[in-house]
């Protein structure tokens, strides 16, 4: 089974894929979290990506599909994945075409999740997520605060502002967003498998997510 959530930064990909995960048993791909590690890592790779990430531009479409493919590769992937903010570039979504082929999965879902600009942008500057990188356990100023003011409750980690979710940041990334990403709706609009949905509550969401793929 393999399911593409699209949408922009903000927009609920990651809590609605983490969801999914736990329903279907099959692994969330993101592209932003395997970047992350890699930096925090301190490889080439890393080093690489964060002169991109640091401005909220595009990490290009080699080292992304690199990243990709190495990731489907492991036995985990077996019977498919969520792929969470990937792709995002018409050649990330050739390269997986061909790579889905090759690997005898099909699509399953392309969901594109809706939410307007000011949402996202409120969404995104009050987010707050834990230092360690493997937790990440995700908070919000306004609705999700930790228990102790900068501390992780699960980890007690530090809980710190992305670098790539000021105000300013996010403006540009929403920006390649409209202009780099916001293509592929039409790229996957035609396909059977292709819905859009808003996403208040993620938890309603992954119900409307699962009624429309039980009657495609
Ligand atoms: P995310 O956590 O998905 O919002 O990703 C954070 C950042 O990682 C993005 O702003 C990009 O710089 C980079 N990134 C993540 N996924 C991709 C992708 N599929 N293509 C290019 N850059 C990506």
């Amino acid at each position: 089974m393999l399911i593409i959530m699209l949408g922009a930064p903000g927009a609920g990909k990651g809590t609605v894929s983490a969801i999914l995960t736990r329903e279907f048993g099959i692994p969330q791909i993101s592209t932003g979290d395997i970047l992350r590690g890699e930096v925090k890592k301190g490889s080439d790779l890393g080093k690489k990506a964060d002169e991109y990430m640091k401005t909220g531009k595009l990490v290009p479409d080699d080292i992304i599909m690199g990243c990709v493919e190495a990731r489907l590769a492991i036995d985990d992937c077996k019977g498919g994945a969520i792929l969470d903010g990937f792709p995002r570039t018409i050649p990330q979504a050739d390269a997986l075409k061909a790579l889905l082929t090759k690997m005898g999965l099909k699509l399953d879902a392309v969901v594109n999740l809706e939410a307007p600009e000011e949402l996202l942008i409120r969404r995104l500057t009050s987010r707050r997520t834990c230092a360690n990188p493997s937790c990440q356990a995700i908070y919000n100023i306004y609705t999700r605060p930790p228990k102790n003011e900068g501390v992780c409750d699960i980890c007690g980690s530090p809980v710190l502002q992305r670098d790539d979710e000021t105000e300013e940041v996010i403006k540009n990334r929403l920006k390649i967003y409209r202009d780099t990403t916001l293509p592929l709706l039409d790229y996957y609009g035609r396909e059977p498998v292709f819905f859009s949905l808003s996403c208040i509550d993620a938890g309603e969401t992954v119900d409307e997510i699962k009624k429309k793929m039980k009657k495609g």
